[in-house]
């Protein structure tokens, strides 16, 4: 294999449409850049889609469905696995890849390209696992067959911050469960999917299967596509902003809809917490990809008791990140996506300290080029700021103190989101009480990830709808068919 290197690995993406098994042109011939957040620089050009682009990537879908919903359910789940092991056997390659497009750390990269190629593993097992049933009528005679079938053609649409996982995540279950696709990247980081979009077709996935449009015009091409009617599905991951105006256009048409959307994740530290752990998972739970991420920490309420020694050393540790770019040797914190991110952060920052939060570490940009902010520490943050109601997507962590139990379920419920919810105690009854309680679709307990392939994840509130992984995550993309049998 030749040596891997920036150039090389950018080069070796094909940066058209893939549209029924063919990379091609956008119609118009038009393109968009693609730039590295850590310098400005522009990577490459890749093909800008037009609505029509879109509609054509549509028909591939429709016309692919039926042979591939008839597809033998191990040959899909095979074509996962092969998919699978490739991208293991490119973790290097495209972990750089992201990290030019996105900004993460390569360790992070690395990680993300495992934890993306883990939803093929797991899926290709799912795929042999569509289950039905057979059932004696309440009357006796009659007969209840359940049998699942695809949905039908999906639309996905994809973030910037997780580029490939985020892609895997849709894509593996609509695979096992034979749906055909059209997924549209984040235009931030589309060469993740592009590089995707190959493996599957290495990997042995049919012509039309899986189509790629990339475009800087997502609503010019998504909303014809949802207009048109004959798309069944979509999965989308990203604003809940975004979420609902595509939720207003799928009620046009009655389409199924999975949604991931925005967070503001509490995370409580009782007392009898065991603190090591508690900074631990904090640190994770805020700084993994740099903050942006639907399920990074958004609050933190900390008790009375051990606030200020929480406080001392999550500032002690968040000063001590190394910030650069995502492709330097022991880099923690990389640059934000953009230029708009680093602003909103600055405003929620400079928004809770006007309101009379104290900053403990951090609190500003980094000079030079690239979209860089400091890790920051901030106290004694009043419930009404900004930063306590919107999602931060940044490395920021505002910390409130809080008495009681019950305040502190009442200031993390606190919101319009749901999606998740950290706690850190060591009673193993206010562990669970509190996870109940909490109004949110997951809960770290007493650790700071939850996102796991084999586990549901997924929101509640105007978090989301519908579950991605785990058993459940294969559903969203399966229409349960009843037929009354008489005998
Ligand atoms: P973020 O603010 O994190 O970029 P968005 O919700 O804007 O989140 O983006 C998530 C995905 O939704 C991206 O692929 C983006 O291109 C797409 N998107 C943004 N606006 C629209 C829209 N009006 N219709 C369809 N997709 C959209």
């Amino acid at each position: 294999m030749s040596a891997v290197t920036e150039s090389s690995v950018v080069e070796a993406v094909t940066k058209e449409l893939f549209i029924g098994g063919k990379w091609t042109p956008a119609a118009s011939g038009a393109t968009f850049p693609v730039s590295d957040p850590a310098t400005g620089e522009v990577l490459c050009e890749v093909a800008d889609a037009s609505a029509s682009d879109g509609l054509a990537a549509l028909d591939a879908a429709v016309s692919a469905q039926a042979d591939w919903a008839a597809h033998p359910p191990r040959e899909r789940g095979e074509i996962l696995r092969r998919a699978y092991d490739a991208l293991m056997a490119r973790q290097e390659e495209l972990a750089l890849l992201m990290t030019l497009e996105m900004g993460k750390p390569l360790a992070e990269s690395r990680g993300e390209v495992a934890y993306a190629a883990e939803f093929f593993r797991w899926f290709a097992e799912e795929a042999v696992r569509i289950d039905g049933g057979y059932a004696v009528a309440p009357n006796g005679t009659g007969r209840f067959l359940v049998t699942k079938q695809p949905v039908g053609p999906s639309l996905l649409i994809t973030p910037w911050n997780f580029p490939m996982a985020m892609g895997t995540r849709k894509i593996g279950p609509a695979v096992a469960a034979g749906c055909t696709m059209v997924i549209k990247p984040a235009e931030q980081t589309p060469l993740s999917m592009l590089a995707l979009a190959q493996i599957l077709a290495d990997a042995g996935l049919p012509d039309g299967v899986l189509n790629v449009v990339t475009t800087s015009d997502a609503g010019g091409v998504v909303e014809p596509l949802i207009r048109d009617g004959r798309a069944r599905k979509l999965s989308f991951t990203g604003s809940t902003q975004v979420g609902r105006l595509l939720l207003e256009q799928c009620a046009d048409k009655v389409l199924r809809t999975s949604m991931e959307l925005g967070g503001n994740a509490p995370f409580l530290v009782f007392d009898d917490a065991d603190l090591d752990a508690a900074v631990e998972g904090a640190m994770q739970a805020k700084m993994r990809n740099i903050g942006e991420a639907c399920t990074a920490a958004n609050r933190f309420y900390v008790q009375r008791g051990i606030a200020d020694e929480f406080a001392r050393r999550l500032t002690e540790r968040m000063s001590a990140l190394p910030i650069g770019r995502g492709t330097e040797d022991g880099v923690v914190v990389g640059p934000l996506i953009d230029e708009a991110a680093v602003a909103k952060v600055g405003e929620l920052v400079q928004d809770a300290t006007q309101r009379g939060a104290e900053v403990l570490t951090g609190g500003a940009t980094v000079d030079g080029p690239g979209n860089f902010y400091r890790p920051t520490v901030l106290t004694g943050v009043p419930t009404d700021s900004r930063i306590a109601r919107e999602e931060i997507f940044g490395p920021v962590a505002p910390i409130s103190v809080f008495d009681t139990e019950e305040e502190a379920l009442a200031a993390a419920n606190d919101t319009e989101y749901g999606l998740v919810g950290y706690v850190y105690t060591n009673d193993v009854k206010r562990a669970l009480r509190v996870s109940e309680r909490l109004e949110t679709g997951m809960v770290g307990l007493n650790q700071g990830i939850v996102s796991n392939p084999a586990a549901p994840f997924g929101g509640v509130k105007q978090s989301g709808l519908g579950r991605e992984g785990g058993t459940v995550g294969i559903d969203e993309f399966l229409e349960t068919k009843y037929i009354a049998v008489s005998l």
